[in-house]
């Protein structure tokens, strides 16, 4: 047996698109056959059912209706898989045999955008990653506004901070990426994005110099001002290459390609993104209680993308950054007029997802009148400047209003077309003679048949005759069975009802050809004249993807300003001097989400000389963390031009913010916390400069108390030194001992959040202060949060001994004073742990040893005398063991 014709060929297109589930137009279906069949009917609940398909079993087949295909394949898209349509590109009323098919799109999940809206606040990223020797190149398109950005690096931290930054929903690499040791399968857990490894081929300098050059019409990579980036070519051009291998289209709104280097913004490590809860919080991954969700008022899904971005890429030069604060002042000072402009940004559309389909020419006459309407705003828009003097909006008010289009729109398409191209009822009357024409023969058409109906009525003395339209019979004469004798000669039958009979003549024939003549020649007609404003649309591609951008820039400042005035922020000075001085900050979005307390301000001062470090003690629930990411997101605002949440704010520009603040989150992952820990203190020790800002919160807390200890003090050294680092740094810690620090090294401040003692529990004042705290109140914290008070009692007695006698002692005194070191039984009951099996107290039972090594006067001895007491310390120990 052999396989059917249909499915030699589903198969043979099958083969080249091995990665896609494929779907095979049918009928009005789209059908999935063999084992895309059985993917699909999992993942979109589809019933399974087979097809003959020439073989001895049936193939199995699932289905889904074409008009609701999107909605399926945005399912297998998002779930990470790729999906090709097997179209038919001829009409199977003209075909010859079997009807012609072509895969005429491959959605993937970066190039996916289902029109929703859902998203629209974000970019839909496909990244292209290629790394060569020892660069990385990296190119990223979101295919539904046009964005195309290329980078490149020599770092792989860097290139991990700009993937997690972009967030891409798919990534294509080289094999070389691949060899490098990247970490894919943790990328794909975190970002939960498809990774496709392309062979070297796709990746290969010619080809994707010459796909670049050909898409820009451009003449030279210097000409596109891509030449630094030898490495971001390939990266581009490949991913070109992708686009427009899936896309299947001519992806003219790609209009420009942004290169950029990430040393011109602030660096923002993942862990940092993620610690401040720039975008999304931790736990939720909800956009509720991030920064972006206090900061974003913005009215239009363009602008709350360039706000995103901005949020994501603080800069870091004082002057651009010194534009944005005058342009958000400027706005502020002018809040009715500011407010007004809020009104005219309200009804523009996602221009540049509009365009996007306009390029595709997916654009439904529905598109081009949210064209229509955003367009009708921007004058308005662009007067409105004038009101805010200040450098950016002077230069935004040349921004391209796009009358012209505006006016065709105005003039061409009809207030409320259909969705559906082919019907109609697109073209406003007035605009061409042609459709008023046959839209008159259309209507006349109406008249004629009511003439024809009156007369024959008449003639033939049936008062019930009716002309009536039917779809398949077209226009016809109704008589009821009553009066089917008096029908005349020359009416011919066309149908037989239970009721009656339907009769057409030669009259009514000919007017039903010029009825249904014009109605064809008018929808098409009105299709053709579509097409063309579309195209005209199109055509202005470049123009209005330029206005958008003004457009996202003046909402995104809107937005701060608006922000600013509603939250009380005040405007940062911002200097390359290093400091930082901010009075009665506050946490932006604590701040926000808190409802009967109020916030307490809190001051912070850093500099890049006797306060560099601030050593922050403080009982567990003070508001250390918060504290310290106040300051930071403070900072992080003020680089972003951003008014800030304080009183007055001097922020000299940093580098780079770090974060490290509690791993919770990492567990899933499968690393031990302390290793998360340590890996991304080594990170930040390896990149800080003395331009950064470091938090640092409860460093060492992961392992046992001295190696934590003994790390967060060498840490703070490292930190502190200016010939290693010298950065600005904050650091939180419950070690007490490391207030010693404070006079021993430079540049180290002790401070503290204080709390006031209330009999046997603690009120939590959030105020920060001079000097370190000398308790941990850690019972009290514990009696706050409900721990039995049994438990807190003994905790109580337990401290005290320990405070009172010497560690050998006490540890004597708790194993004596504990009734379990007579019974000697191990048991789940606290009362019931047997001390004695605890290694570190076994350990302190050497004491002697300690103390002797604690009087050792190390300046006195040779190095062959430390030696030889190094060797006879340890000889006491080992003999002991030895012994018992
Ligand atoms: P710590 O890091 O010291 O354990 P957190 O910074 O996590 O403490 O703060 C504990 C709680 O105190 C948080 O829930 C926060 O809402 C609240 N808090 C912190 N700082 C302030 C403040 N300045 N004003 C009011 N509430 C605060």
């Amino acid at each position: 047996m052999a396989l059917s014709p249909m499915m030699q060929e589903y198969l043979r297109v099958k083969e080249e698109y091995k990665d896609c589930i494929l779907m095979c137009r049918v009928g009005d279906f789209f059908e999935m056959f063999f084992d895309d069949a059985l993917t699909a009917s999992k993942e979109l609940d589809l019933t399974l059912t087979g097809k003959d398909c020439g073989l001895p079993e049936r193939a199995p087949m699932c289905g889904v209706p074409h008009h609701a295909v999107d909605a399926y394949i945005g399912r297998l898209v998002k779930n990470g898989r790729k999906v090709a349509l097997l179209d038919q590109v001829e009409d199977p009323k003209f075909a010859k045999g079997l009807v012609k098919r072509e895969v005429t799109r491959v959605v993937t999940p970066g190039t996916f955008y289902d029109g929703t809206g859902e998203d629209e606040g974000k970019n839909n990223f496909l990244t292209a990653v290629v790394c060569t020797g020892d660069r990385f190149g990296l190119a990223a398109c979101d295919a539904s506004t046009g964005e195309f950005l290329v980078t490149e690096t020599d770092r792989k931290g860097r290139l991990l901070d700009e993937i997690m930054k972009l967030s891409p929903s798919e990534l294509i690499i080289n094999e070389a990426v691949r060899l490098s040791g990247f970490d894919l399968d943790g990328l794909h857990d975190r970002l939960g994005c498809l990774i496709e490894t392309l062979d070297d081929r796709s990746f290969s300098d010619s080809r994707c110099e010459e796909a670049l050059l050909s898409h820009f019409h451009a003449e030279s990579m210097e000409e596109l001002g891509i030449d630094a980036f030898p490495c971001g070519i390939s990266a581009a051009g490949s991913l070109l290459l992708y686009l427009l291998e899936t896309q299947k289209t001519d992806l003219t709104h790609i209009t420009e390609i942004r290169p950029y280097r990430t040393e011109n913004y602030m660096v923002l490590g993942m862990s940092t993104v993620r610690n401040l809860e720039l975008t999304e919080t931790m736990r939720d991954k909800e956009k509720k209680g991030s920064l972006l969700w206090v900061l974003d008022r913005t009215k239009t899904a363009m602008g709350a993308r360039m706000l995103r971005s901005w949020i994501e890429q603080p800069l870091i030069d004082r002057d651009e950054i010194n534009a944005r604060l005058d342009a958000v002042e400027a706005l502020i000072g002018h809040e009715i007029s500011c407010e007004e402009l809020r009104e005219y940004l309200n009804p523009v559309y996602d221009l540049e997802r509009l365009v996007g389909r306009i390029s595709y020419r997916t654009a439904n006459p529905r598109d081009l009148i949210a064209l229509r309407t955003s367009l009708s705003m921007l004058p308005h828009i662009r007067d409105m400047l004038r009101e805010f003097p200040c450098a950016l909006f002077s230069e935004l008010q040349n921004m391209d209003t796009l009358e012209d289009l505006c006016d065709l729109l105005a003039r061409s398409v009809d207030d409320d077309p259909p969705v559906n191209v082919r019907e109609g009822g697109i073209i406003r009357d007035g605009y061409s003679a042609e459709v008023d024409e046959f839209r008159r023969a259309k209507s006349d058409g109406r008249r004629w048949l009511a003439e024809l109906e009156a007369r024959e009525r008449e003639k033939t003395g049936i008062h019930t005759l009716r002309v009536k339209y039917n779809r398949i019979f077209g226009y016809c004469i109704e008589v009821s069975n009553s009066f089917k004798d008096k029908v005349p000669e020359e009416y011919t039958r066309r149908q037989t009802l239970s009721t009656g009979e339907r009769y057409t003549t030669n009259e009514l024939k000919e007017l039903e050809d010029r009825i249904l003549g014009a109605q064809d020649r008018l929808y098409g007609l009105e299709y053709d004249l579509f097409c063309e404003i579309r195209d005209t649309a199109a055509a202005a591609l470049v123009r209005i993807q330029k206005t958008a951008r003004a457009v996202a820039c003046i909402d995104a400042l809107a937005s701060l300003a608006y922000v600013a005035r509603r939250n009380r922020y005040v405007r940062p000075a911002v200097t390359e001097g290093g400091e930082i001085q901010i009075r009665a900050g506050r946490h932006p979005v604590v701040e926000q989400m808190m409802r009967s307390e109020s916030f307490v301000p809190n001051d912070t001062s850093l500099d890049l000389k006797k306060q560099r470090i601030a050593v922050i003690t403080g009982p567990n629930m003070a508001g250390k963390s918060t504290y310290m990411r106040q300051t930071a997101l403070i900072v992080l605002m003020a680089q972003i031009g951003s008014f800030v949440p304080a009183d007055s704010a001097k922020i000299g520009i940093v580098d780079r913010i770090f974060t490290r603040v509690g791993a919770s989150d990492d567990l899933a992952s499968g690393q031990s916390t302390f290793m998360v820990e340590m890996t991304e203190v080594a990170e930040i020790l390896k990149n800080a400069t003395g331009n950064s800002l470091l938090i640092l919160d409860e460093i060492g807390r992961g392992t046992s108390t001295f190696d934590g200890l003994a790390l967060a003090w060498a840490i703070i050294e490292y930190v502190a030194d200016r010939r290693l680092i010298g950065a600005k740094t904050l650091f939180a810690t419950h070690y007490h001992e490391l207030t010693e620090l404070e006079g021993k090294i430079d540049g180290v401040k002790n401070y503290c959040i204080a709390v006031r003692e209330k009999g046997d529990s603690i009120l939590f004042l959030r105020k920060i202060v001079k000097g370190g705290a000398d308790k941990s109140y850690g019972i009290q914290v514990a009696r706050l949060a409900g721990v039995p008070e049994a438990v807190l009692a003994r905790a109580d007695d337990l401290v005290e001994q320990l405070t009172n006698a010497d560690i050998t002692s006490a540890i004597e005194t708790i194993a004596g004073s504990s009734p379990s070191a007579k019974k000697k039984t191990a048991g789940v009951h606290y009362d019931d742990v047997d001390l004695e099996q605890m290694s570190f107290f076994d350990a302190v039972s050497d004491g002697d040893v300690l103390e002797e090594l604690r009087n050792v006067r190390i300046d006195e001895l040779t190095p062959l005398d430390a030696l030889n007491e190094l060797y006879r310390l340890q000889n006491k120990l080992k003999n002991r063991w030895r012994n018992e």
